[in-house]
């Protein structure tokens, strides 16, 4: 999966209204939890979601440092924008917004 060169403008958020942890039965404390094993029970439900791509692609643009988006901790979203400033530094290519 990439995130690079996403159109969709970053304050497009429509996804959100399919995501999972709106749902009445998932407890939303689960994802703001600095707890690896209740971090982790928040990453199955994201498995689950059909928006997981999106969400991931919002928390990265925005660089959200907090909770678990797109199935991924705020420590997994640092590695993977790291890894996307290295690939922009090799290509040269397109890259995420500031
Ligand atoms: S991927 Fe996870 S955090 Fe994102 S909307 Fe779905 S359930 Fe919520």
């Amino acid at each position: 999966m990439t995130t690079a060169c996403v159109t969709d403008p970053v304050w497009s958020v429509a996804w959100r209204h399919h995501a999972v942890c709106r749902g009445e039965d998932v407890d939303p404390e689960l994802f703001f939890s600095d707890s690896e094993t209740v971090q982790r029970k928040a990453i199955r439900v994201c498995d689950a979601c059909p928006v997981h791509v999106a969400c991931l692609d919002f928390a990265l643009r925005m660089k959200v440092d907090h909770g678990v988006w797109g199935g991924t901790t705020p420590k997994q979203r640092r590695t993977l924008a790291q890894g996307e400033e290295a690939t922009r530094g090799q290509a040269g290519g397109c890259s995420l917004p500031p």
